[in-house]
């Protein structure tokens, strides 16, 4: 099967194949680790604590990097304009809520969502919307700080759905404005905040454009911020 692809779809397989088999060896590191510093094998110095939480850093840049590479492996994977095929828009943003839940329970994160009244049909495969708003949606808790919170809001009309998706976090600095949709780029202020690899957003862009949508921001350094998609609806 692999053999009979074109040379991009091997590609493509190639990198998701890599993704998924490196996601493996670093959860089981990251387990161990993290048992390490529960003092489940005896106590530590606060420097070997230290180290250990270093490498545990490091691990979830790691991870961040390789779900984000499968993302865009999967993206380019699928069809894109697709046209004419039923999105569940709401269904797609409460699997993402869902998937944040923990974070936003940990940091006690409040979140609103106004639900739309129509769905409508959407241009993308239902697997790319998923990816846009796993991602704003990651993004707006991830760098929102505890007891912040997170809105979701959704217009449509004849020809949009616009989707916005608000937050209370750290911002963007001004300065990164121009960069923030380039590959592998973080801002100042995200790496204290919280590991990634900087390429969320630059996948997040080219699938919404290439359906056919825009996707824009509004943010101040320590102000939260708000993203905004649109895709054309049928
Ligand atoms: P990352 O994996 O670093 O989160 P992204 O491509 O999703 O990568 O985002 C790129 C950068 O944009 C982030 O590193 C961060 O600096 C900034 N950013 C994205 N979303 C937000 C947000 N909601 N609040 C503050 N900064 C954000």
């Amino acid at each position: 099967m692999f053999f009979a692809k074109k040379k991009e779809e091997k590609e493509v397989d190639l990198v998701a194949m890599a993704a998924h088999q490196l996601r493996r060896p670093l959860s089981s590191t990251r387990l161990s680790l993290e048992m390490l510093m529960k003092g489940d094998f005896g106590p530590l110095q606060p420097e070997q604590k230290d180290i250990i939480e270093k490498i545990l850093k490091q691990n979830a840049t790691l991870m961040c990097l390789i779900n984000d590479l499968l993302q865009m492996a999967q993206a380019e994977a699928s069809p894109k304009n697709q046209t004419g095929e039923y999105v569940d828009v709401m269904s797609i943003i409460n699997a993402a809520l869902t998937l944040n839940y923990e974070e936003i329970n940990r940091k006690k994160i409040s979140v609103d969502f106004n639900r739309p009244q129509v769905l409508p049909r959407l241009r993308l495969k239902k697997e790319a919307v998923a990816i846009i708003f796993n991602n704003l949606i990651d993004n707006a808790v991830k760098y929102t700080l505890p007891g912040g919170w997170v809105k979701i809001s959704t217009a449509l009309n004849a020809k949009n759905i616009e989707v916005k998706i608000q937050d209370s976090g750290i911002g963007i600095p001004d300065e990164d404005h121009q960069k923030i949709f380039g590959r592998f780029f973080r801002a100042r202020n995200a790496n204290t905040a919280a590991p990634g690899s900087g390429l969320g957003l630059f996948i997040t862009k080219n699938i919404v454009e290439s359906g056919g949508g825009k996707i824009s921001f509004d943010s101040k350094e320590g102000s939260g911020s708000t993203f905004s998609v649109t895709l054309p609806a049928r």
